[in-house]
């Protein structure tokens, strides 16, 4: 297991396609579960958190990353970070133009007073949108 000071946490996302991003050598992950935002850094006690469509940010000595991640597991054991997920986008493929497109849709869709809409669908889809937009750095 990586427990070196040079390497404290080995970090893996991995959706349906496969791993989407791999680091040895974090310092810090910070992920937003169901019940609030919280970080893991090396030794700390094994855990498994539910999470919510947010961006996981990861810290290393080199700077912090940013991935969108939209919901799935975080598991915590012996310095290993395994986040699985049905779905993970890193911000260089995340098309900008796109993700402001469904925001306003669901925007529009949340002020509008139809009574057909799906509130809770509608929401869901926002927060992949704001999700999408802070990791490409538009937030
Ligand atoms: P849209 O309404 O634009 O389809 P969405 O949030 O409903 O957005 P999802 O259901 O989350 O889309 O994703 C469907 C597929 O489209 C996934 O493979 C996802 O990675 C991709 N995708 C959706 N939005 C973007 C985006 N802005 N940039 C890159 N890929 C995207």
């Amino acid at each position: 297991m990586a427990d070196t000071l040079v390497s404290p946490l080995h970090v893996e996302i991995i959706t349906p396609d496969g791993p989407i991003y791999t680091k040895d050598g974090a310092m810090m992950v910070v992920a937003r579960a169901v019940d609030g935002e919280f970080a893991v850094m090396k030794n700390h006690l094994p855990l498994a958190a539910a999470l919510t469509i947010n961006p996981v940010r990861i810290k290393s000595a080199g700077g912090e990353e940013e991935i969108a991640v939209f919901g799935g597991f975080l598991e915590m054991k012996d310095n290993c970070v395994n986040i699985i997920a049905p779905l993970a986008e890193l911000a260089s493929t995340i098309d900008v133009a796109r993700a402001e497109a469904a925001r306003k849709r669901a925007e529009d869709r949340l002020a509008s007073k139809n009574a057909d809409i799906d509130v809770e669908r509608a929401k869901l889809a926002l927060q992949r949108a704001l999700t999408r937009l802070h990791v490409a750095g538009k937030l």
